[in-house]
């Protein structure tokens, strides 16, 4: 079957394949997650365990920040039946400053079903993987790839900006999606098709970049219509964005005689849902006076610290951020004191850190 869709494909397909696969055997970038083509000729193959979760952190997140994620994920929780057997808080706590919290309460959803539907190993297909809780198309198609050598097109931020260059794409996306996802496909091939996926987000990261790609040493520069048309800047091009609305809020950090800081935790479902926060106004506040001392959870000498801007999918927020000093004081029902050697620790919010760190410099 594989062989009649290689016999089907077009010559420059393979030429590019056989191109990126000899480039990436050259120049793959080294990563944690990842077994290196020499490993895989020894037969060593990638552990599903470590390019799913790799995968689930690198969503919307730097390769550099994950590492560090990586690296302590793995250290604590070896394997996904480490990962079922740990509280949803732990990961939650783990998962701290990557944002997206929902991928984290997703990620400890998808090992428990591993582990009690699955007898502790993924699902070899795109199909199965799909099916668990927080894996959408690309992960799938990701994980199909790299840990099962499936002939699945892997299509991310950086292999959409190689493919729309390839081919000078002008529908703007997300409407050329489409387009990119079926030339993906054309060009992927039967061997060695996880290989070829980091193969060509390597190359989107390293070579192919948004700006001033170096299109002198790309393997695929005898195929790209956009260097043809000495203009690959151009692509992808892009629909103009929705400005993001802007909310306000205030946010108050209140630190007692022992330097702590309170503390409560967010509602179980909603925005940033079971995540440890400072007494927070809603969200919703118009910054018409609700963004003001009046908003405070008690009364207190709140002093203003600084105003913060945090962007959301949807919205932006706006937060000022007040601070007292309150002495000796027991925390309101649902709250808690968190000493300043805990707080690292504790499950909060990119959001909160920023605040937290408006008020005290330096805590984070
Ligand atoms: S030739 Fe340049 S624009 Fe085209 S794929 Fe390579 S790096 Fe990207």
């Amino acid at each position: 079957m594989a062989e009649d869709r290689a016999a089907a494909r077009p010559q420059p397909a393979l030429q590019m394949a056989d191109a990126m696969l000899a480039w990436y055997d050259q120049h793959h970038r080294a990563l944690p997650w990842r077994m290196t083509p020499a490993e895989q000729r020894d037969g060593v193959r990638p552990d599903p365990y470590r390019v799913w979760l790799s995968e689930i952190m690198l969503q919307q997140t730097t390769v550099q920040a994950v590492k560090t994620y990586f690296a302590a994920f793995t250290d604590r929780w070896p394997t996904v039946c480490d990962l079922a057997a740990a509280s949803e808080e732990d990961v939650l706590k783990a998962w701290a400053g990557l944002g997206y919290y929902s991928r984290a309460r997703n990620l400890k959803r998808c090992a428990d079903i591993i582990v009690r539907d699955h007898h502790g190993r993924f699902p070899g297909t795109v199909e199965g993987l799909r099916a668990l809780p927080g894996i959408g198309d690309y992960t799938a198609a990701a994980i199909a790839a790299i840990a099962f050598d499936r002939q699945a097109a892997v299509v991310d931020g950086n292999v959409e900006r190689v493919v729309s260059r390839l081919y000078a794409i002008d529908t703007p996306l997300p409407a050329a999606k489409r387009e990119i996802r079926a030339r993906t496909e054309a060009v992927t091939p039967a061997t060695r098709p996880g290989d070829f996926a980091q193969a060509m987000m390597d190359l989107g990261a390293t070579l192919c970049t948004p700006r001033r790609p170096s299109c002198i040493l790309c393997p695929l520069r005898t195929h790209c219509a956009a260097l043809t048309d000495h203009d690959p800047e151009r692509f992808p091009v892009k629909a103009a964005k929705k400005e993001k609305p802007l909310r306000s809020a205030a946010a108050f950090v209140a630190v007692d005689a022992r330097s702590r800081i309170l503390l409560r935790r967010r509602p179980p479902s909603g925005l940033l849902a079971s995540m440890s926060e400072v007494p927070t106004s809603p969200f919703t506040a118009r910054s018409d006076g609700e963004t003001g001392c009046g908003a405070a959870p008690f009364r207190a000498e709140w002093q203003p610290a600084g105003q913060i801007r945090h962007v959301f999918t949807h919205f932006e927020l706006a937060l000022t951020v007040y601070r007292a000093d309150v002495g000796t004081m027991s925390a309101p029902d649902g709250h808690w004191w968190s000493p300043s050697t805990d707080i690292r620790s504790e499950a909060l919010p990119t959001v909160f850190r920023k605040v937290i760190s408006a008020a005290l410099p330096d805590t984070f």
